[in-house]
């Protein structure tokens, strides 16, 4: 076992080798054909929940391990072993941004209906807030909830949602009031049922998930649905960015340690002009930059969450963290890519995928553009 970094101890690292085996023998042996069925099965998340991983940070009462945000910190780094991009994002927007809000600002009800079955693996969750109109300007959502005796109804449309096909309820930002901006927004868990319908989105990378977009037409919602209080969503929404950057961070974090490991050690082997790649100047000093670069990303990730579990905002640290850390690994693994040669470009080399599945971390969760304007507000420019 190796020695573990702070803000780690060695109880986490325990738990990252119990993570990697279960990872090694359980999922990665499966992700090529999922990638290529571009759907991954819906018992991994059972698989998951039988071995405590998802609900590592929930308190034992409902079904967690009684764990925190730094147990789960272990498992979002960890998850690049998958090797499937696409079934590391379903796993994590189920235990990332899904389930989170019902933990803070569900009813005990709630939590027993839609929390309980979902750490058991029984109930697969999604997130939808994005639209077709409104992405980075999460305040100019359209989907509406209509008042009715006893609930609303609603209709509207998500897009690019995770899980957005096989979740069997989807925390949903819907606007209540007329009220402009951020106003007027509420969240209400949406079952699965008459009038949501989805249609599954082809994408670049992350082919093992199902992003799509769900149409919401003459939805009855009951009133028990309503997550947090009325017209009051918008901070419901604010309230998980810290920790879906967070683990997006982490998960960049992982991936580019493992990319560098697997890359470095192709490098070693492989030989052009009667000596090893990683002997030619250029090689080795590219490999050289990539470790620069996944060791600072660790140190900012790592710096972040440390602040982060300490009770801390660290607004600036963990946006600068994931502004960093998703354009960094793109670019890692576009080298990583690049070393390959042809065999970088095929299907069967693992680096194909990654270098594709990399490409969303600078849109996804709030992109580049996005970080920036908020790095720009909280260093006063
Ligand atoms: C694979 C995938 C999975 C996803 N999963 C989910 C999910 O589970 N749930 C969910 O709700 N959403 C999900 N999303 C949506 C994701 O959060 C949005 O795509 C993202 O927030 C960007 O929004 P947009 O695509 O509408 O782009 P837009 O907001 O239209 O932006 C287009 C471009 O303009 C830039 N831009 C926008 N505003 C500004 C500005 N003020 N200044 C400078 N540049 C700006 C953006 O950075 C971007 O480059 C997912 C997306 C993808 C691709």
């Amino acid at each position: 076992m190796s020695t573990p970094t702070p803000p780690f101890s060695d109880e986490h690292e325990e738990l990252r080798q119990s993570i990697r085996g279960f990872i090694e023998r359980e999922l990665a042996p499966h992700a090529q054909q999922w990638e290529d069925e571009r759907w991954f099965p819906d018992d991994v998340f059972p698989k998951l929940a039988a071995q405590g991983l998802l609900g590592l940070k929930y308190p034992q009462e409902l079904g967690g391990q009684g764990g925190d945000y730094l147990h789960e910190a272990v498992l979002c780094e960890e998850m690049a072993a998958i090797g499937s991009g696409g079934a590391a994002a379903g796993i994590g927007a189920h235990i990332n941004i899904a389930t989170p809000p019902i933990w803070k600002f569900g009813s005990d009800e709630q939590k027993q209906r839609y929390l309980v079955p979902a750490i058991r693996g029984e109930k697969i969750g999604a997130l939808g807030i994005t639209e077709p109109h409104a992405g980075s300007d999460v305040a100019a959502l359209r989907t509406r909830a209509e008042p009715t005796d006893d609930g609303w109804m609603v209709n509207g449309e998500k897009t690019y949602i995770t899980n957005g096909v096989r979740a069997d309820f989807i925390v949903t930002a819907v606007k209540t009031s007329s009220e402009g901006g951020h106003h007027g927004i509420s969240f209400l868990i949406v079952d699965r049922g008459e009038g949501v319908s989805s249609s599954k989105l082809e994408k670049l990378g992350w082919h093992a998930s199902d992003t799509a977009t769900i149409s919401f037409q003459d939805v009855f919602v009951p009133r028990e649905n309503l997550l947090g209080g009325l017209h009051e969503g918008f901070a419901l929404i604010m309230a998980n960015f810290q920790w879906e950057r967070l683990a997006m961070a982490l998960g960049a974090v992982g991936a580019m340690r493992l990319a560098w490991e697997r890359t470095a050690a192709f490098a070693r082997e492989r030989e052009a002009f009667g000596r090893p790649l990683s002997s030619h100047q250029a090689i080795r000093h590219k490999l050289v930059d990539m470790a620069t670069s996944a060791h600072t990303c660790r140190c900012v990730t790592y710096d972040a969450l440390r602040r982060f579990v300490a009770g801390e905002e660290p607004v600036r640290e963990v946006t600068m963290a994931k502004l960093l850390t998703q354009r960094a690994s793109f670019e890692l693994m576009d080298e990583c890519l690049q070393i390959h040669g042809g065999a970088g470009y095929m299907r069967e080399y693992w680096v194909e995928r990654a270098a594709r599945d990399a490409r969303l971390g600078p849109i996804g969760g709030g992109s580049d553009e996005i970080m920036r304007e908020i790095l720009g507000r909280v260093l006063a420019l």
